[in-house]
């Protein structure tokens, strides 16, 4: 074909909006016995899919949130495994496949925070922060892929060959003093996201995170001990002037893992109220 012909390339976009929106998909979600994990897994499971809970430790947590699914009619199985150990994370794959038959959402949203100065953090809070953080993201990624190719894409199912997300935090762009660790790791999660995304687009496998400001989850609640600590401390880094609720996250994870998002590769979204705009600029010019 001549340089100056035109071509119209084919429309290989997928319909519109089917409710629910995950019907008939399988979700694996890490760290889903609480918080932002156990809403997302919630979230799936109202969009249809079922769904493999994996936690550490908190045991009950975990048997809550595959009551709170089995209650929407889906299935779910609860699996306990160290995202950071490589033994663990790979068996609880083969129990999602065994359970559910294929993966076509993987969330890596397990993490710890260990908090201390620089000159007084030891090896082992970095290193733990960086192992579950940041290598255990890398483990499940890999995993994930791994299931991804060997499945193929089933359009009956969704046009991607499988979509990652990867929870981050608006720390991977804001710096945080007395957290240098867990910054670290989350910086270094946004590289990785991207290198995955731009590797795996062309099978149609959607790599991207979710990077939420200040959510009401308990580690957060703890740390508003009055109606002045919200409004003066929380609220004056949150431009919207409210505090994040789990679904305002869920509801964005649940939309970013549908075909709604198909043209979405290697993003990161900020669901942080406007923290990111630099909210120490308002009123100051
Ligand atoms: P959370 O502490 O309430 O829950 C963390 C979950 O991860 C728990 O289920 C815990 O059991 C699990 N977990 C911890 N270590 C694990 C390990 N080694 N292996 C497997 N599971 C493990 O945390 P959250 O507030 O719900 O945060 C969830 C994600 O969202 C994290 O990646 C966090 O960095 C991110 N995030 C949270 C906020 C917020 O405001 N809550 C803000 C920005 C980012």
């Amino acid at each position: 074909m001549s340089a100056d012909q035109n071509y119209t390339p084919p429309n290989d976009m997928p319909p519109g909006p089917i409710y629910p929106m995950l019907a008939g998909q399988k979700a694996l979600v890490t760290g889903a016995s609480k918080g932002l994990g156990q809403a997302m897994a919630i979230g799936f499971a109202e969009a249809g899919a079922d769904v493999l809970v994996n936690y550490r430790g908190d045991r009950a947590g975990a048997e809550d949130t595959v009551q709170m699914i089995e209650k929407l009619g889906r299935k779910a199985v609860a699996f306990e495994a160290d995202v950071a150990s490589e033994e663990q994370t790979q068996a609880m794959f083969r129990c999602m496949i065994e359970t559910f038959g294929r993966m076509d959402i993987c969330v890596s949203n397990a993490a710890v925070q260990m908090n201390a100065p620089v000159d007084e953090m030891t090896l082992e809070q970095w290193q733990r922060v960086i192992d579950v953080n940041l290598t255990g993201t890398f483990l499940c990624a890999r995993e994930a892929i791994r299931q991804f190719k060997k499945q193929g894409v089933d359009r009956s199912i969704s046009y991607s060959m499988g979509k990652l997300i990867l929870i981050s935090s608006v720390h991977d762009i804001i710096p945080w003093e007395g957290h240098a660790n867990y910054a670290a790791a989350k910086g270094g999660m946004m590289l990785f996201m991207k290198s995955l995304a731009q590797e795996v687009a062309h099978l149609r496998i959607r790599v991207n995170s979710i990077a939420p400001g200040a959510i009401r989850t308990p580690m957060n609640v703890e740390k508003i001990t009055s109606p002045e600590i919200y409004q003066q401390q929380l609220l004056n880094l949150i431009p919207c002037k409210r505090i994040g609720e789990p679904e305002d996250v869920s509801r964005l994870a649940v939309w970013l893992a549908s075909d709604q998002a198909d043209y979405i590769h290697g993003s990161t979204i900020y669901p942080d109220g406007g923290m990111l705009l630099y909210p120490g600029f308002i009123g100051a010019g």
